[in-house]
């Protein structure tokens, strides 16, 4: 992209007729003269912190969005249930348990959307395919949770549930702009199993646990799991490889380097925080969204962890920076969307350092996704590519950082000449 569909360029929106300011947006929040009931930060939100270490949980609650109105309700439907539904497609995708904001601001999505709200607060939220060229066939369930309908602005925030595969040889109708009505499948998430867990004596299974998503836990058995094992044909190790614990305990050493203490121990959980944080290329992220069992998916990812990758320019791919100074400003982890007020959803990853870039213009704090950081335009320096955000702080820690977004850089795969890169999509 050559420029950034960004809040900067206000002046440029000035000249478009059908261009309505939505509502004034300063100090991060979004606030409007018509509304006599938000008034000032104090009222609207705690205050923020304006020394010492950020807040890491102030990015999650997206508060430049302003105060939303909870919606109650937790959604999960049946496995296997085949459900019609309205569904957002969007260049993001969101995983289970992650959140994504939205803005609508478009005249006809605006004067559909509370109605689908209304019938239903549950969307699927699609993405493109490998190619680019059309709609990926598996999506999540998305739970709206809360909403703001302000002027001309409509804000929610969903939260992402459960995968789900388009039925083939349906429909997908479009609404308008980016809705669509579609028909899925809900897909079943199984439950942890190990590979002995059934070859062994009832009385015995509670005794000397072979399914645990503790690898420690597993280790604690390990004597009375080999004497177990000498009765089949395979080495020990084999069967270990296909207990989803080792690829947890795995991963969790291959991150121990990563700053910020959210990578979750739970295996269903920790991958999808690796697919939705860890530097992917869409297509890796695609191949993990197809695979159904957290073991499958943890087995990719440990793959994935082995390449070496770096994040270049998307537009001449000079180097911008590597996986390793990735870092998390917020709850969500290192890699999170945010919207601004045009609309646009930026999967947004947050690096300690950066290089080959040049800032454009002056810090502004408006709509900062950071509470109390500025934020400056990234282009490259090489093709004036549009690449993120410098966010600065006199007062916070860190004082400065980059939120890099996905749309400005490409993953750069170093492919190891020993194997083939099919090898990896298992
Ligand atoms: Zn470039």
């Amino acid at each position: 992209m050559s420029e950034p569909e960004n809040w900067a360029n206000a002046e440029d929106d000035d000249n478009d007729p059908d261009y309505e300011p939505p509502a004034e947006m300063e100090n991060g929040h979004i606030t409007s003269d018509a509304d006599d009931t938000v008034t000032s930060d104090e009222e609207e939100f705690p205050p923020i912190p304006l020394e010492g270490d950020f807040d890491t949980d102030l990015p999650t609650s997206h508060r430049y969005l302003g105060r939303l109105d909870n919606v109650r309700g937790y959604t999960l439907y049946d496995d296997g249930q085949i459900i019609s539904i309205w569904a957002i497609y969007t260049s993001t995708m969101v995983f289970p348990g992650f959140t994504l904001p939205l803005v609508i601001n478009t005249y006809m999505e605006n004067s559909i959307l509370p109605q689908l709200l209304e019938k239903n607060n549950v969307f699927v939220l699609l993405c493109a395919n490998t190619t680019f060229n059309g709609i990926f066939n598996y999506g999540v369930t998305m739970e709206v949770f809360e909403t703001q309908q302000r002027d001309n602005l409509l804000s929610i925030k969903a939260r992402g549930r459960q995968r789900c595969k388009l039925v083939p040889g349906t429909e997908i109708r479009n609404l308008t702009g980016r809705l669509k009505h579609v028909t899925v499948k809900i897909i079943a998430e199984p439950e942890i199993m190990s590979p002995l867990c059934d070859t062994q004596l009832i009385h015995l299974k509670q005794k000397r646990l072979f399914t645990s998503t503790l690898y420690s836990d597993l280790m604690k058995n390990y004597k009375y799991r080999r004497y177990h094992l000498a009765q089949y044909p395979l080495a020990s190790w084999v069967y270990d490889k296909y207990e989803t614990s080792y690829y947890v305990k795995l991963i969790l050493e291959s991150l121990a380097h990563y700053v910020g203490e959210y990578i979750p121990e739970d295996p269903i959980k920790l991958s999808y925080w690796f697919v939705q944080n860890y530097q992917l290329s869409h297509e890796e992220r695609l191949h993990i969204l197809k695979l159904n069992s957290a073991l499958e998916r943890l087995k990719l990812e440990y793959k994935y962890l082995k390449l070496e990758r770096s994040m270049c320019c998307n537009g001449c791919g000079i180097q911008i920076t590597d996986p390793s100074k990735v870092f998390a400003m917020s709850k969500d982890g290192i890699q999170s969307n945010y919207v601004n007020p045009g609309g646009h959803v930026y999967e947004t990853v947050t690096v300690m350092t950066a290089q080959n870039f040049r800032l454009d213009g002056d810090p502004s704090k408006q709509f900062s996704w950071f509470p109390g950081y500025a934020w400056t335009i990234m282009q490259c320096k090489n093709c004036h590519n549009h690449l993120g955000w410098q966010f600065t702080s006199n007062t916070l820690r860190p004082r400065c950082f980059y939120g890099l977004a996905k749309v400005g850089f490409k993953i750069v795969i170093q492919k190891d000449s020993d194997f083939e890169l099919g090898e990896y999509y298992v």
